[in-house]
């Protein structure tokens, strides 16, 4: 543009500079302004400009002077030839834009921001007055300083997250790491750089052999795998990897974002624990048994082997709870689990299957009659809890697998059903599951509504068995024992009619009928014999708790005209430890009235002798599974020894149960054993044939 000589900003006589004759104050200020000031014509020429327009375009202010907006601008942002230069209205103050540049001299482009306005200027010479003054500003710092600022957020974040992040090239070759992968891993950054990210992951997790391969694969999802840790521990993470792509879009690398998930996992086992395992003995619970035992299963029959399951059932646990409370119950429970748990081999499964139920699966029947006195050894130990001193005793069902069946749940019934018949044959041994046995189960269902029938329609009986003065050989009294002949089931033993009496509270009416009855029956009997017996009769638990019962034996005796003195009542140790019922006051009421009170079974329960010493008992009855091992040579004859020295010094009686062979006779009147009763003298008898038992006509 040779009109425009540069010399006219200075102040020169050109009569288009518009700046001809402005004051020296004011071009100062132009000079000084921070911006770029261009003002350019209509037809894009550049007409003024100031010191900071030429550092901007690195042009000098001569050579701007001549040229065009269009020469100042990238491609992209000239204006089309023809077109005129105008100020846009919306550009009237700096902002930034995106893409705006001014071209520098070099060629590059300078990012920057533009404010355009239009020049009204008096009197002006051109007439045509279409003059444009742009403000440039240059943004190279302070997008540098962004970008800066930018680049150092991203980098103290990389720092703090908790997150391992590795950057790897192509090859899976690690090229950084944050402080997150040092502190997972167990290494220092610069020692992860350059290494394989193969070696960093778990290899039995690797679904790939070579590095780029296996990210590859997982990009773009997340999975649980295994980091090594610099000492070789495996620590689990949830990983996530993801590609890193050039500008052009090319693969650069990968990013694996990890994090640990050891406490998540450490809650999904706790969890998982929880689901499967007794909180109280910490054995499985029926949920893992029954998936035990579905493989155990399915491996006998792959292996040609047979397994078994064991239902083990506590022996009068329900006595334990009901007398002690639940909290030394459950402390009972767990010392059984405990010992249960020291018998099993690893590869049994001990489990709780309930109450006072447990379940052992043992994979190879073969080790059973080796382990199982042991067993019973285990569980028939004494133990303190609480400070009472206990023993248990436990009936064992048993089925085999798959010989009695495959099925889980219905093994499991089998065990069930021979437990039941190993109550029946008199509690603490092991049965084996026999089909027949199903039959029974299903009768007990039965059993309390016949039973209620009998008690109406008096299918009961009470039979007498003797008691025998061992010193002298004479019966001194009977024991009455409850006998159902029944019309639909024939004869049901007391052992399997009592308990269901007792669960359905039908032993109150059935236990006053049989006193009722006894009494009768001893009064006539020991009349007709000339001289008084004694009469022991059964009380179980719920009886002796119900209501109004001590006044239903006064006036029973007064009825029937038997003296007090002439009935003992046969309680087990059970009643004794009942702490919420008044059981010494009750017991004094009685003895009071003359009544005397027997233990029963002793021996088997859960008491101590000195515990019994709190009580008024007048005589203890000896469980006869003692009697029945009365070897003389062997280890169990002490106990009884001890029993019975220990009952004398206590002013207690002493009788002896189940005494089958004179030997055991012998060797109890030895002992200073005051009474006998067993089949050697006679089982229980009906009341027409007492007489003779008693030896009477
Ligand atoms: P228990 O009170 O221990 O009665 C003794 C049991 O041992 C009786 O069985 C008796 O027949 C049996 N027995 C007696 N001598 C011998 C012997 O030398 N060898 C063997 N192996 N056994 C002998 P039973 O009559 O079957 O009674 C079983 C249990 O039923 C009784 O045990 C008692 O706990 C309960 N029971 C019977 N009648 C009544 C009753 O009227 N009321 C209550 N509450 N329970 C009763
Ligand atoms: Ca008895
Ligand atoms: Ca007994």
């Amino acid at each position: 543009m040779p009109d425009v000589p540069d010399d006219r900003f200075g102040g020169g006589a050109g009569s288009a500079d518009p700046t001809a004759d402005t004051p020296a104050q004011l071009r100062a200020v132009i000079e000084a302004t921070p911006d770029a000031l261009v003002v350019i014509d209509g037809d894009g020429r550049v007409r003024l400009v100031n010191r900071e327009a030429e550092r901007l375009f690195g042009h000098p202010r001569a050579r701007l002077l001549t040229m065009s907006a269009n020469d100042l601008l990238p491609e992209r942002l000239r204006l089309p030839a023809g077109r005129r230069w105008r100020a846009n209205p919306t550009r009237r103050r700096l902002g930034e834009a995106d893409g705006l540049a001014a071209l520098r001299s070099d060629g590059a482009e300078v990012p920057i921001e533009i404010a355009v306005s239009e020049l009204e200027l008096d009197g002006d010479a051109d007439g045509g007055g279409e003059l444009v003054l742009a403000a440039v500003r240059d943004l190279t710092s302070r997008i540098a300083a962004r970008t800066r600022a930018e680049s150092e957020l991203r980098r103290s974040m990389l720092d703090s997250i908790p997150f391992s992040v590795l950057a790897t090239d192509r090859d899976g070759l690690i090229v950084a790491a944050n402080p997150g992968a040092e502190a997972l891993l167990g290494r220092a950054a610069a020692t992860l750089v350059g290494r394989s990210i193969t070696e960093v992951h778990d290899p039995a997790g690797a679904d790939a052999a070579d590095a780029s391969a296996l990210l590859a694969a997982r990009a773009g999802c997340e999975r649980e795998t295994g980091y090594v840790r610099a000492d070789g521990a495996v620590v689990p993470v949830s990983e996530g990897v993801s590609e890193l792509r050039n500008q052009d879009g090319s693969l650069r690398g990968y990013l694996a974002v990890a994090h640990d998930i050891t406490a998540r996992l450490q809650a999904q086992a706790a969890v998982h624990r929880m689901t499967t395992h007794d909180p109280m003995t910490n054995l499985p619970n029926r949920t893992l048994l029954e998936q035990y035992l579905a493989q155990s299963v399915a491996e006998a029959v792959a292996n040609g082997r047979t397994g078994v399951v064991l239902l083990l059932d506590l022996d009068h646990f329900k006595n334990v709870n009901d007398s002690l409370g639940h909290h030394v119950g459950d402390l009972v429970l767990a010392e059984v689990a405990e010992r249960l748990r020291r018998w099993a081999d690893d590869e049994d499964l001990v489990a709780r299957f309930g109450g006072d139920e447990f379940v052992i699966v043992i994979n190879d029947a073969r080790v059973m009659p080796s382990v199982e006195s042991n067993l019973f050894d285990q569980l028939t130990m004494a133990m303190t809890v609480h400070g009472h001193d206990l023993a248990t005793s436990v009936s064992i069902g048993g089925a085999l697998f798959p010989r009695h069946g495959t099925d889980a749940a219905e093994l499991i019934q089998h065990a069930d059903t021979a437990m039941y018949a190993a109550k029946s044959a008199g509690r603490n041994q092991l049965q084996w599951f026999e089909h027949g046995m199903r039959v029974q189960t299903n009768e007990r269902m039965s059993l309390a509504s016949a039973l209620r029938q009998a008690l109406r329609e008096e299918e009961l009986s009470v039979a007498y068995q003797p008691q025998v003065e061992l010193d002298t050989g004479v019966t001194i009294g009977f024991e009455a024992l409850a006998r159902w002949e029944s019309r639909t089931l024939g004869t049901v033993g007391p052992e399997r009619f009592i308990p269901v009496a007792e669960d359905t509270g039908m032993i109150v009416d059935l236990g006053a009928w049989v006193l009722e009855r006894a009494c009768e029956d001893i009064a006539r009997i020991q009349a007709e014999l000339g001289r008084p017996l004694r009469l022991g009769v059964n009380v179980s638990p719920r009886q002796f708790r119900s209501r109004g019962w001590v006044d239903t034996v006064l006036s029973t005796l007064e009825r029937t005209g038997l003296q007090p003195s002439q009935l003992e009542l046969e309680i087990t140790e059970g009643v004794l430890m009942d702490e919420r019922w008044q059981v010494i006051d009750t017991l004094r009421a009685l003895r009071d009235r003359g009544v005397s009170i027997a233990i029963d079974d002793f021996g088997l329960g859960y008491s101590s002798l000195a515990y019994l010493t709190r009580f008024p008992i007048d005589k203890l009855k000896i469980d006869r599974a003692f009697v029945r091992e009365l070897e003389p040579d062997e280890g169990r004859a002490p106990i009884i020894d001890a029993i019975v020295v220990m009952a004398h010094a206590l002013g207690m009686r002493v009788v002896a149960e189940g005494v089958e062979k004179p030997e055991q006779a012998t060797y109890l009147r030895n002992r200073g054993c005051d009474e006998a009763q067993g089949f050697l003298y006679s089982a229980a008898v009906e009341p027409q044939h007492a007489l003779r038992a008693a030896g009477g006509a």
